[in-house]
Parts: structure tokens; C-alpha cells; sequence
């Protein structure tokens, strides 16, 4: 099943974010993780990629098995700028094989050592590059991208951002995922910009439950988003105590999440991160909501 057929629903639906093992071994914990995931039944499940193409098999098997066994619709992350066009066409044709027909269609980092180099003779230099040839393949597939409320930490400023953005959309990006983010009101002020610049996809906020305070560096470094005063005065009271920085993780993507329903956003992506108790509870905080 097409992503887009299900987006444009009125209730509330959410969907789950699961990683890919990066060892054969470590596939024996993650496995169990994502079936218990996929046993919730979310709307649909998202299988990220390792940048370079490291984990692409369990990508695929993964995204093959939540549809195949649990019936959950998939959607398999792709990135293109650490690969050649060899690599990229090959997994492309991995994907339709497996039955998998939502591809989140991505750059992906680029590593450390190469980010001052001329990309001019790169196979692939930006996203659009990989959606206009998912766009070009002979198969169907409802391409989803990236985007960021707080501004990509490599563009210069939001306007050039918010157009960078508009071509994927105008290359074939049916709908677009956000970087996490802690306070609604910039998701609200990016949405309005990006209405505005004649962007009208569906957006699917992300919402990342934080579970620990380690993972509030981690966050802060990898996304560069903000942290309202409300979200450090929780970390700084929880942060020692494990099970009540869990709780109280929880309890504030729970309340980010009715927010954005009840201001119309009715797709909500959670980065569960291989966590089904994480994904369990917020489902359950939810459960007179959800759907209606
Ligand atoms: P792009 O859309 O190409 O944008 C990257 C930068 O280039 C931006 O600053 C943009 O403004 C600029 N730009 C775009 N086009 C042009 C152009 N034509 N000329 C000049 N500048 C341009 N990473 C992974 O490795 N694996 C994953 O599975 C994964 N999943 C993700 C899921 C989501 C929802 C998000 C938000 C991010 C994910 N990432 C993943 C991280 C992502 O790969 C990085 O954020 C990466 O730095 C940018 O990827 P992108 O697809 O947004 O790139």
C-alpha cells in the first residue's frame, strides 16, 4: 500500500521509526524489538539505512517482514551520497522486489573527512538527485523526504532551505518527514513558511520521546533542536533517575503529540528508536485518541 493513500485521514494515527542492526550479531536484539513494534499495528513503520549502505540488507529484510508477517505498510530509508549510481540501482531493484512500494528518499550525512571536498564529480550530491531517479525507475513508488523546521544545519537560512526543499517536492516527494523538534511553535512557523512558498504535501511531524539524558546530547548534536526552558527543567529534575526521565519523557511527546492533533496535524511519526516500550506507553497515553 501507497503511504499518501493514508495520510490525508482526519483521526489520529501514528507510526513508528525503527534502526537496522549494524552487526550480524546484534540482529538477535533488534529483531525481537521491531515485532513487537509492529505488533502494536501502527499506521506504518520506517526502516532507516545506514549511510554508505552498511546495514541495507536488514533494512530491506525488516521493511519486508513488517509488512509480510504483521501487515504493518513499510517505508525503507535510502540514501544516495556515500554510493554509486551501481549501488543505488541495485537496491532500488531490492527494494520492488521485496513488495516494499514507500521509499523515504535521502542524502544522508556526509562523513566527516569529506565534507570539504569538491562534490562535483559525486554520483550523487543532494536527494533530489536520488527522487528524480526513483521518479525515473520503471516502479510505482510513493517517495517521501526530509525536512527541518529548525533549518538543515547545512543551509545558509530558511528561505534557501524552504526552496531546496520545494524542488524535492517538485522532483516527486509525495510527502515530507520533519526532524524531531521540542517545541510545536517553530513546527507551527515552518509549516506556515512552507505553505506560503507553495509546499502543500502532507508533513508528518517527528516527535522523539526522550528516555534518558545522555540521549538529550545526542539529540542536540544531531538535530541541532531546540530545548524549550519546560524540557531542560524536566531533564534537569529526571535526568539522574532512569525510570523517571522515562516517564516524564514520555509524558512530554505524549503531550507534544495531542497538541499537534488537536492543531490538525493528524499523522504523528514517533522515533521509538527499537524501543517497544517506549512506542507501547505513548500508544497507550493515547488510546482515546487515537483514531477518533
Ligand atoms: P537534502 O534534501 O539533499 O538537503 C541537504 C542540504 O543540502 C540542506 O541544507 C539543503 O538545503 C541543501 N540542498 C538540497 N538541495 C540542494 C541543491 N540542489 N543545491 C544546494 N543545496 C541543496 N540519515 C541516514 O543516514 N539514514 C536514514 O535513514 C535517515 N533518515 C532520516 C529521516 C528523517 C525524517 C530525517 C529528518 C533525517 C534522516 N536522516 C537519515 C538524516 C539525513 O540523511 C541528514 O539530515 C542529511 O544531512 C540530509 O539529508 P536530506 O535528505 O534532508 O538532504
Amino acid at each position: 500500500m501507497k503511504l499518501i493513500e493514508r495520510l490525508n485521514e482526519t483521526t489520529l494515527s501514528l507510526s513508528f521509526e525503527v534502526f537496522p542492526p549494524k552487526t550480524d550479531s546484534a540482529f538477535e536484539t533488534v529483531h525481537p524489538a521491531v515485532c513487537e513494534i509492529a505488533r502494536l499495528k501502527p499506521s506504518f513503520m520506517s526502516v532507516t539505512y545506514g549511510a554508505g549502505g552498511g546495514t541495507s540488507k536488514y533494512t530491506l529484510d525488516i521493511a519486508a517482514e513488517i509488512l509480510r508477517d504483521y501487515g504493518v505498510p513499510s517505508l525503507a530509508h535510502l540514501t544516495c551520497v556515500s554510493s554509486t549510481r551501481e549501488t543505488v540501482h541495485k537496491q532500488i531493484e531490492a527494494i520492488h522486489r521485496a513488495g516494499i512500494r514507500n521509499v523515504m528518499a535521502l542524502r544522508g550525512d556526509i562523513p566527516e573527512g569529506r565534507l570539504s571536498e569538491d562534490r562535483a564529480d559525486w554520483d550523487y550530491r543532494y536527494a533530489v538527485d536520488l527522487i528524480r531517479e526513483l521518479k525515473e525507475s520503471p516502479y510505482d513508488f510513493c517517495i517521501g523526504g526530509a525536512c527541518y523546521p529548525e533549518v538543515h544545519p547545512e543551509s545558509p537560512n530558511q528561505k534557501e532551505d524552504i526552496q531546496r526543499l520545494k524542488e524535492k517536492v517538485e522532483a516527486g516527494c509525495e510527502f515530507l518527514t520533519t526532524q524531531m523538534f521540542f517545541d510545536n511553535n517553530l513546527l507551527y512557523n515552518f509549516l506556515y513558511k512552507i505553505r506560503e512558498a507553495g509546499i502543500t504535501v502532507p508533513v508528518i511531524p517527528g516527535v522523539m520521546p526522550i528516555t534518558n539524558a545522555k540521549q538529550v546530547e545526542r539529540a542536540v548534536k544531531l538535530s541541532g533542536s531546540f530545548m524549550p526552558q519546560r524540557f531542560r527543567a524536566l531533564v534537569d529534575k529526571f535526568g539522574s533517575d532512569p525510570a523517571a526521565m522515562c516517564q516524564a519523557g514520555i509524558a512530554y511527546a505524549t503531550d507534544q503529540i495531542i497538541d499537534l492533533y488537536a492543531n490538525g496535524l493528524t499523522n504523528v511519526h514517533v522515533y521509538s528508536m527499537n524501543k517497544p516500550e517506549v512506542a507501547r506507553k505513548i500508544q497507550a497515553n493515547l488510546s482515546d485518541i487515537i483514531g477518533k
